[in-house]
This record gives structure tokens, sequence and C-alpha cells, in this order.
């Protein structure tokens, strides 16, 4: 990854859920944590599949409107009862820490 890379990146960046180093609010991630975030999130975001029910399109592939109408449909995945155990008591221990 070059510094052309990361220039495109940053533009992408302002899209990104929570607050940036640049604002000067202390983060838990260390720059390269964020740095890959930055990276992945994009990644993520853009040749994902879409969770919703009924809809597994790529995300790049829906507009706004559709993006905001499957935000709000159920996932088509479930949780086990196991994965729903880890998801509790990783939520425990995130209040704990
Ligand atoms: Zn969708």
């Amino acid at each position: 990854m070059g510094i052309e890379d990361g220039a495109g990146l940053l533009a992408v960046s302002t899209m990104l859920p929570g607050p940036s180093p640049e604002e000067g609010v202390k983060t838990t991630l260390s720059l390269k944590q964020w740095l890959l975030g930055v990276w992945h999130w994009p990644k993520y975001r853009l040749l994902g599949r879409c969770w919703a029910q009924g809809c597994g399109r790529l995300m790049v592939l829906h507009s706004p409107w559709a993006l905001y109408d499957c935000s709000r449909t159920p996932l088509a995945i479930t949780l086990t009862d196991a994965g729903m155990a880890r998801v509790v008591i990783a939520e425990a221990e995130d209040l704990i820490a």
C-alpha cells in the first residue's frame, strides 16, 4: 500500500463511524490498528454482501435509499444459543473494562 493509496482512503474516511484521531479524541486504537480499520471498513462497505434478509446484493450496488431500507431489515443470520451466550459474555466484559 503506497502513499497514493493512503491519500485515496483518507478521502472516504469521513464516512467512518466514530471519532477520528484528527479531532484530538482519545482512542484506544493504536495508529496501526486505526489504519487497518480505515482500510478494512471501505473494503467491507464496497465489496461485502448485504446481510439484510432477502437482499444479499453487494453493498456497493445499493442506492442510499436501499441502504437505508436494508439497515432496517432483520439480518438473514441468526445467533445460536452458544453464540448468544458469547455475545452476553463479551458485553459483560466490556462493561467491566
Ligand atoms: Zn441490502
